[in-house]
């Protein structure tokens, strides 16, 4: 039914969980799929990583992920872009949003990164990061996207050669009718994409049928819970249905954040056996992974282990300072990776990774490509199923970006499975 096109790894996620709690049964795939479908679900989430590239090549990677839908009979197309809105001068967002309407003969289409369950309003057009104007956020001094606008009309419209305008909230309040109405009235003055203003699930459900006929829209992943009512479906805890769990538990943790700092320490504290690797003895030659799987052999019959790299700031910046920032991260990644090839070979069957890098290499390193969306850990973490070559059962696998998820993440998702 929905086929949508996200232009970052943990932005798919955040988008197929919605779509699974909306009611949607859903695969995320990594990078465009080179084979069709293989179950039967109600939406994709196609993860590219196309938000920071060339516009010119985010253009040609979404347009073959939209081909790749279309061949899967995909109805409505869903560009899911960052709920800061996060993009350069260039784009991508409005490029790959007319790329995507030229390909699809749309002649409207509308863009809002609305998600007030997270903290992100539109109002009049400007963007609201918790009770900041973007402007005035953190994203000022992203070192990528640094969003110094909080007018969206505005940053939308230079990087578009069609006309922008805005549906404001007093007509998203007034409903279905009157926000079609207003579609009608910009097409007719020729407008080709609006701004939605958005500041509660009420305005995101209420805009849901307004979208109804629209080929192709841009949001964040706020939109996508008015959405599926327009296919029939209704929440309902089917679409997380996964394989029943197998296999042993095992936690990576690759990512250095605060939160995820707090979570190792508190599955110490509970009793996880817990493995810290060292990153000087990788960079000294030293077979931490071989290590590390023997250390995992001995304790993985009695439950969950973690193998950790998490540091706080003052041991990272001791390895930055030694081994480089990039290199001492790029080693890392790739340790942590073998480390998760190993622990499957070892029997591990239910896994959860920390970090976005982290996750990226580990299902990478795992040769993953496409991942069932499960039941919600966390705002934004969903537990996962993946096939895996070479076995037969798969793998349950959580992904978690490295500043999500309460303190007892680590235990509670293992017995939330
Ligand atoms: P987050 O989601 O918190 O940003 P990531 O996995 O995306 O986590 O990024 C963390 C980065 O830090 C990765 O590149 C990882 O390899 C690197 N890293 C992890 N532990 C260490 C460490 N002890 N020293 C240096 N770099 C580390």
């Amino acid at each position: 039914m929905l086929g949508c096109i996200a232009d970052d790894f943990t932005g798919a996620t955040d988008l197929a969980n919605n779509l699974v709690r909306a009611g949607m049964r859903v695969v995320q795939a990594i990078g465009v799929p080179a084979a069709p479908l293989d179950a039967p679900v109600d939406a994709v989430v196609v993860a590219l990583k196309s938000r920071t590239i060339a516009p010119k090549a985010a253009v040609a990677q979404s347009l073959a992920a939209l081909a790749w839908l279309q061949g899967q009979g995909a109805q409505q197309i869903y560009f899911k872009v960052c709920s800061t809105f996060d993009s350069t001068a260039q784009g991508n967002i409005g490029p790959v949003t007319e790329a995507l309407m030229d390909a699809l003969g749309a002649d409207f289409s509308i863009a809002t990164p609305a998600f007030p369950d997270n903290q992100r309003s539109v109002f009049k057009g400007h963007l609201f990061v918790g009770d900041q104007l973007l402007s005035d956020s953190g994203m000022r001094d992203h070192p990528l996207t640094p969003m110094t606008d909080a007018n969206l009309v505005r940053v939308m419209q230079a990087q578009c050669q069609r006309r922008v305008g805005l549906i404001d909230h007093a007509v998203v309040a007034q409903g279905d009718a009157a926000i079609r109405a207003r579609m009608a009235r910009l097409r007719a003055d020729g407008i080709g994409i609006a701004i939605v203003d958005a500041i509660s699930n009420a305005d995101l459900m209420r805009l849901g049928p307004a979208l109804k006929d629209l080929p192709v829209l841009c949001a964040g992943s706020g939109v996508a819970i008015g959405l599926p009512q327009n296919f029939g479906i209704t929440p309902s805890s089917q679409a997380a249905a996964l394989p029943a769990p197998r296999g042993l538990r095992a936690v990576l943790a690759g990512s250095c954040s605060l939160a995820t700092q707090g979570q190792v320490r508190h599955a110490i504290h509970s009793g996880m056996p817990a493995l810290a690797l060292d990153p000087l003895r990788i960079a000294g030659g030293a077979d931490v992974v071989g290590q590390a799987l023997s250390w995992a052999a001995e304790h993985l019959g009695q439950g969950a282990v973690l193998v950790y790299s998490t540091a706080d700031a003052e041991g990272l910046k001791r390895v930055q300072e030694q081994l480089g920032v990039d290199a001492a991260g790029a080693m890392v990644e790739r340790t942590l990776a073998q480390v998760a090839q190993g622990l499957v070979r070892q029997g591990v069957g239910q896994l959860i990774v920390a970090g976005g890098e982290t996750s990226g290499a580990c299902v990478q390193g795992l040769q993953i490509a496409q991942m069932r969306i499960g039941p919600q850990i966390d705002p934004g973490v969903p537990w996962c199923h993946a096939a895996l070559p070479g076995h037969r059962e798969g793998l349950h696998i959580a992904l978690k970006s490295g500043n999500f998820g309460s303190e007892d993440f680590f235990t509670k998702a293992f017995a939330l499975l």
